[in-house]
């Protein structure tokens, strides 16, 4: 995208920006500084008025602003705690745009996976069954605890990961894992050009990772599914084609296929495409279609066991996208789909 040259705003006439961390790894924020030099240009438009990853922040100095007051939000991380869904509910009111910058605060992303356990399994994995932690006295966070100085109370944590926008409106979605910087520069631009898209729209393709990719798909029927660690990768032949899973077909584009252009499969960080509501699905269907599954003729035996011989299906095909897929996670006896 071109970038355009803008007179430089009055101080008072800057924008208010904020950026906040949730349950993320803190990629996002790193995902920020790397606009390098842009992130100086954006402060002769901007005020930075809250980003507690970077400078000394307090949730006062945030409640202080009027309801809408801050222009635009970039809100990263999954809704885990009572302290995420808080903010995020903070955050909705004093912005006038909240944006989901990166899979987590978008699709759930990587920690969404934990959907899978109940929150007490968490538990006992992180704090008593973990071989290289020692915790004779069984101890586990609490909630409320008596301290030394005191009545401590941590946030408490939610049975599920959430996306923001299960919390709250989300206005825009910049993907990725970290969102790699020319995104968030097309947004920035976009912002301060006061060009914003159609509200609800992910600031990146429509189309899937493939049509971006410079690999050559010749639709080869897969006999065998490989790690990609065991193949001597071919650079020019689509990765599926070699058995590689690859979740081009089910990604939304605007990366540059930039995985597979270093022989790295897609894992999906740009959820799914324009117009497709489950990733993990829609990617089923692609592979089916690749192997050949219902067609007359075929093996079907076969073909499910080239899947099941998958060490982690639902990791491989949710990485990021478990939280706002259909079933949204673990399925309770008798089917509930605790997602609804
Ligand atoms: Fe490229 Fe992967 Fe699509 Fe193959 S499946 S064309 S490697 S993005």
């Amino acid at each position: 995208m071109d970038r355009v040259l803008i007179a430089m705003p009055k101080k008072e006439d800057k924008r208010k920006l904020a950026a906040y961390w949730a349950s993320s790894c803190g990629g996002c924020d790193v995902g920020l500084l790397g606009l390098h030099e842009r992130l100086l240009e954006l402060i002769d438009f901007a005020s930075i008025v809250f980003w507690p990853a970077a400078t000394d922040f307090k949730y006062e100095d945030l409640r202080s602003y009027g309801d809408g007051e801050i222009d635009v939000t970039f809100f990263n991380g999954g809704i885990r705690t009572s302290e995420n869904a808080e903010m995020a509910e903070l955050l909705r009111r004093k912005s006038e745009v909240l944006v989901a910058y990166g899979s987590c605060a978008h699709l759930g992303g990587i920690p969404g996976l934990a959907n899978l356990s109940e929150r007490g399994t968490l538990f006992d994995t992180v704090y008593r069954e973990n071989p290289t932690t020692k915790n004779p006295a069984n101890t586990v966070p609490k909630q409320v605890s008596e301290g030394k100085f005191g009545e401590l109370e941590l946030p408490g944590v939610n049975e599920k990961v959430g996306a923001l926008s299960d919390i709250v409106p989300v206005d825009y979605s910049v993907p990725g894992c970290p969102p790699p910087p020319e995104i968030t520069e097309d947004f920035l631009d976009l912002l301060l050009e006061n060009d914003l898209p159609e509200t609800g729209s992910v600031i990146a393709g429509g189309k899937t990772v493939c049509d971006e990719c410079d690999r050559e798909w010749n639709q080869e029927a897969i006999e065998e599914l490989k790690p990609p660690g065991d193949v001597n990768i071919d650079p020019d032949e689509c990765l599926l084609d070699q058995g590689i899973i690859c979740l081009g077909p089910a990604t939304r584009s605007g990366c540059d296929a930039s995985c597979p252009s270093v022989n790295r499969p897609c894992r999906g960080c740009f959820g799914p495409p324009e117009g497709v509501e489950d990733q993990g699905a829609e990617m089923l269907n692609s592979l089916a279609s690749i192997l050949q599954i219902g067609e007359e003729g075929t093996g079907l035996e076969q073909e499910r066991e080239l899947l099941g011989a998958l060490p982690d299906p639902l990791g491989t095909f949710y990485s990021f996208a478990l939280p706002v897929s259909i079933f949204g996670g673990r399925v309770e006896d008798g089917g509930t789909n605790e997602h609804e």
